[in-house]
């Protein structure tokens, strides 16, 4: 079936909608692929649905062909398996709760492990039937506290969640194996251009772990990637190499010093090398001499809080992302005056480990914090600072934690060269999860042996509608979309381009035998100037353009190439034969 423009269900727009930022966003938008109803809410007009699921059929294609079997789940789901997990509670404001008339609690799927482990649970109990995979196409509702760039991050998504269930390790190991595989093969269908780094588990629970990350400028995923290994992470799954230990004995007793007005590292820095200490350290000192501690407030998912120190060198920021990943799913907040008054061992400015220790607060360190290592840092009293204070001597901290930021230059945790930050897009995640959920609700089979055998667990993610914004910000000219052969909501895009009747008459025996030879074509066939046609034409992004205008009275037609950017002129009788090589080679 030919599509019409004269009837196709679409408004192009002139200008950018006035909330957008990335041109994604814009371009969606303006050539009606996309329309907002809410913040982070859409719905999909005919070219998007279109390309949405041709999205769709690449992740079903390559899903089934690693024997995953597709299954549908509600949306609309019941509290009391997100009460078992603790996930009601721990999805923070993230999740959508809402209650039905007899005051029941329920909530609108942000994930699905939960169901999908009561649906295994509830259909087998024999090792024989295992291992299985199912996934599903489905919406999914996050209330994101920032819906950003259209259906990038959106509140109401499609995902694809697929979910694994084995026997043991091996076989997770194995499905997992296969999810990876698979999302190569569908990312490189569709023919985004991405890494895959080491993530962490985050709220999920569990151990290995890694994300496809689109490359974007726009991304708001900062990953790190070592050019020489090639070994790349989420900036959240970054380890410090920690230095060795190095010796104790021998080294200078610590000194409290007077250093008034030296609540910051910057004054604190010009105090020491003002004070002689350059001299007695052979170097200047630096912000990397000091240590800062930082205190927060940590709000765990029972209500309890707990105040946490965290000491990192002074020369470092701490990242908010990296900290409430370490600390997850306890929840990060800052000291209110009235933490401060409650607490006066805490002297702003002057914070040191001791204090710390001795009031019974929890006290991580950055790994670069080893045993051995010297330390500039607070005594604990308003303009007194200690100089010397050595870890694993003067002070023993509860651990270390990965809370500090991750900097270009950083060496990379293989030793195999440094570390340089760049931004993605996440598209896929897949997680070896193990049995936290099937341990919440007891899903066992049968073992060969008579014995029941507790099934380990896989899940995975495909971001499918964020895959329709991933594609239009990679694959954008300055023109408008370009969408790629395999997702574009028609092979080719035949414009009528001259009211003379033969051009028009010629445009639709060409539509037809397009058509005929199993083109999905899209035919302008409106009485818009030319002019206006073509910039629709770019605008709407079909990979191949044809025109046929004035040429067409000598027997020529134009075929546009968006992604070459050629515009050639052939004769109009070889035109199906050239335009289906196009689209099939
Ligand atoms: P993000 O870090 O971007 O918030 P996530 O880690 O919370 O994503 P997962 O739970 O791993 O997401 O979900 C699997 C996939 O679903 C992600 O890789 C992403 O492609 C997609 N996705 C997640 N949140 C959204 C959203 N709000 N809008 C659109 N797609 C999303
Ligand atoms: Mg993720």
């Amino acid at each position: 079936m030919i599509t019409r423009l004269s009837h196709l269900f679409l408004r192009t727009l002139r200008d950018d909608p006035a909330d957008a930022e990335v041109p994604s966003h814009k371009l969606l938008v303006r050539a009606g692929y996309v329309r907002r109803v809410a913040p982070g809410v859409y719905s999909w007009l005919p070219l998007g649905l279109r390309v949405l699921r041709k999205v769709e059929d690449v992740v079903r294609e390559e899903m089934n062909a690693i024997g995953a079997q597709e299954i549908s789940l509600p949306a609309l789901l019941p509290r009391e398996p997100y009460e078992t997990t603790k996930r009601w509670t721990e999805y923070g404001d993230g999740l959508f709760r809402l209650k039905d008339r007899k005051g029941q609690d329920y909530l609108l799927g942000p994930t699905h492990e939960e169901l999908f482990a009561l649906t295994v649970k509830g259909e087998y109990n024999s090792y024989k039937d295992l291992p299985v995979t199912l996934y599903q196409i489905q919406t999914k509702y996050r209330d994101e506290g920032r819906p950003r760039a259209g259906i990038l991050r959106g509140r109401e998504f499609i995902m694809k969640d697929s979910y694994s269930f084995d026997l043991d390790d091996e076989g997770l190991k194995n499905s997992y194996a296969a999810h990876r595989q698979a999302y190569q093969r569908i990312f490189d269908r569709l023919g985004v251009s991405y890494v895959i780094v080491a993530a962490t588990s985050g709220a999920m629970g569990g151990s290995a772990s890694e994300e496809f990350l689109a490359d974007s400028p726009v991304g708001e995923d900062t990953y790190v990637i070592c050019r020489e290994s090639g070994y790349a992470a989420n900036v959240e799954a970054v380890v410090t190499p920690a230095p060795a230990a190095r010796p104790i004995e021998g080294l200078p007793a610590a000194v409290v010093h007077d250093t008034p007005d030296t609540a910051t590292i910057a004054t604190l820095v010009d105090w020491a090398n003002g004070a002689g200490l350059a001299e007695q350290f052979g170097r200047p000192v630096t912000a990397a001499d000091t240590l800062k501690n930082v205190i927060v407030k940590l709000r765990h998912p029972d209500g309890k809080t707990e105040l946490l120190g965290i000491g990192v060198p002074g020369d470092r920021e701490i990242d908010e992302k990296r900290l409430g990943a370490s600390l997850e799913p306890a929840e990060v907040e800052l000291l209110t005056e009235a933490d401060f008054k409650e607490n006066p061992f805490l002297v702003k400015g002057y914070i040191g480990p001791k204090a710390l220790l001795e009031n019974g607060v929890r006290y991580l360190v950055d790994p670069r914090v080893s045993t051995g290592s010297t330390w500039i840092t607070g005594a604990d009293e308003a303009g007194k600072h200690i100089v010397g204070l050595v870890a694993g001597r003067d002070f023993t901290p509860d651990g270390t934690i990965e809370a500090a930021e991750v900097r270009d230059g950083d060496p990379s945790p293989d030793g195999a060269g440094v570390l340089e930050s760049a931004r993605g897009i996440e598209i896929g995640h897949i997680f070896q999860l193990g049995r936290k959920y099937t341990d919440a609700f007891d899903v066992d089979v049968l073992g060969e042996n008579g014995k029941p055998v507790r099934l380990t667990m896989g899940s995975y993610g495909v971001g499918v509608s964020r895959m329709v914004a991933v594609l239009a910000e990679q694959k954008h000219d300055e023109k408008g979309l370009r969408w790629p052969r395999e997702v574009a909501p028609f092979d080719v895009h035949v414009v009528i381009a001259n009211k003379d009747e033969g051009a028009r008459s010629g445009a639709e025996a060409l539509a037809a035998q397009l058509d005929a030879a199993g083109l999905e074509v899209l035919l302008d066939d409106r009485t818009a100037s030319p002019g206006v046609k073509f910039k629709d034409a770019e605008l709407l992004g079909m990979p191949l353009i044809v025109v046929v205008g004035r040429g067409y009275a000598d027997g020529k037609v134009e075929i546009r190439d968006r992604f070459a950017g050629t515009a050639e002129e052939i004769p109009a009788d070889t035109a199906v034969e050239a335009v289906v090589a196009r689209v099939r080679g």
